[in-house]
């Protein structure tokens, strides 16, 4: 037992600990929010059994709620998270998921968790058992990591990722977040060798590791699906997105939908594809340099216009609209669902295209929507939370177990 007073502590784009009681609240309105979601009534094609891949925050964890809420899926989340150690406070990931764990077993849900390296052959091992007990065949597989680094399980060598431009250095503005100091950046162009250690880590190898593993053991359903997430973006993201170091593990993942596509579809009569997401407030988009100042423009502009969407309204859209209605699903020219229509509208993008260049450090709060930027980001991590008493003991070793089978 170890309860205390959580107060936020952070660095830069991370915050260093976790609100127990906050992430408990963030998941309750997730899973609020799946529960009215709209959706067809003809369900025959929603997943039963599913595995999710970085399934503790961000569009991971509102993909399961989505699933398990929307559609009473039985749920096995992989991720990597660390645990409370005595008066450590555990990551909101962890603490996420308990409060997910809690919710399913009082809702009846089934829900299962490997807390691991989801790279690593035993962390494979360990979700294959669990599905092979109690989750086969799984009918839908989604892949929604976002990890800084990879260890590869057959060399051992050592991967880091790194978000650089391409070819040249890239100059523009971005937010220190601490500082609250708009700033101009110059990124310099990445390293080849950069580059393959970017897609070492985010490119779809891992993904297709997962899908033949699964596959060799006889634990895929008749249609199965797969899906991984990527991001596009405007033009004032692409050195640093679309065309930088991340933009080619994309195009890598991008590549192994192909080829997991055709071998589902000649094994299983299954699929895999990309879905392309909107840019939304996650740990891992609050690294990005320029993203911060994008994501504050970008919500002043769809929050004018009635269109914003945080990761639970994206994933439940994914289900009603895509993976759900019983018929085969929208794509684009290549093949991807594509669920960043509102961030991309004309409208939408025009107007944040006039703004970028005319913020500063001292217009940030007027001209865009810095408070709402930050106030997400520390939201996270349980901080900020309406209803939380932050003066008030919490206990932080919380136990996370999976629900009863
Ligand atoms: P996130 O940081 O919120 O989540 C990452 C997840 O990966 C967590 O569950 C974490 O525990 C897990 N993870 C990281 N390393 C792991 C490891 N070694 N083993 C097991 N689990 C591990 O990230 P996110 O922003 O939700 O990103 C998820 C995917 O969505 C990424 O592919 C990202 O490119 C894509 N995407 C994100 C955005 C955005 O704006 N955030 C937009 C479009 C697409």
């Amino acid at each position: 037992m170890s309860k205390q007073v959580i107060k936020r502590r952070s660095r830069g784009f991370i915050c260093v600990n976790a609100h127990p009681e906050g992430c408990r609240r963030n998941v309750a309105q997730q899973i609020a929010v799946a529960q009215k979601a709209p959706r067809d009534a003809v369900t025959a094609n929603a997943p039963r059994n599913v595995l999710i891949i970085g399934a503790s925050t961000g569009y991971g964890l509102a993909s399961r709620i989505a699933a398990a809420w929307g559609y009473s899926a039985r749920t096995l989340g992989v991720f990597f998270e660390r645990p409370p150690d005595g008066d450590k406070t555990a990551s909101a990931g962890y603490y996420n998921t308990a409060a997910l764990a809690e919710r399913a077993a009082s809702d009846g849900l089934y829900a299962a968790h490997v807390n691991g390296d989801a790279f690593s052959d035993e962390c494979k091992r360990r979700a294959i058992e669990i599905i092979r007990r109690n989750l086969a065949p799984v009918d839908l597989i989604l892949y929604s990591l976002a990890s800084p680094k990879r260890v590869h399980p057959r060399t051992g060598i050592a991967y880091a990722s790194v978000l650089k431009p391409i070819g040249r250095a890239f100059n523009s503005r971005t937010v220190e977040l601490d500082a609250e100091k708009v700033m101009d950046v110059t990124l310099a162009s990445a390293a080849e060798n950069e580059i393959a250690d970017t897609v070492a880590v985010m490119g779809g190898e891992d993904w297709g590791m997962w899908i033949e593993a699964l596959a060799g053991e006889n634990l895929l359903a008749q249609g199965a699906r797969t899906l991984a997430y990527s991001y596009i973006g405007p033009e004032l993201t692409w050195p640093i997105y679309r065309d930088g170091t991340i933009g080619r593990a994309k195009q890598d993942l991008e590549q192994t939908a192909r080829a997991l596509n055709q071998m589902l579809a000649g094994k299983l009569g299954g699929s895999a594809c990309i879905a392309v997401n909107k840019a939304v407030v996650t740990q891992a988009s609050a690294a990005i340099p320029v993203v911060p100042l994008y994501l504050s423009l970008l919500s002043r502009v769809m929050g004018a216009k009635s269109l914003d969407e945080h990761p639970i309204e994206q994933m439940c859209r994914l289900f009603s609209d895509f993976l759900a209605t019983g018929r085969p699903h929208a794509a684009d020219a290549a093949g991807r669902i594509r669920l960043d229509d509102r961030e991309m509208r004309a409208d939408v993008q025009s107007e944040v295209a006039a703004l970028f260049p005319q913020v500063t450090t001292e217009n940030l709060r007027q001209i865009t929507d810095f408070a709402g930027f930050q106030r997400e980001f520390r939201n996270l991590f349980g901080f900020e939370i309406a209803g939380v008493d932050y003066e008030q003991a919490f206990e932080t070793d919380v136990p996370l177990a999976d629900s009863p089978a």
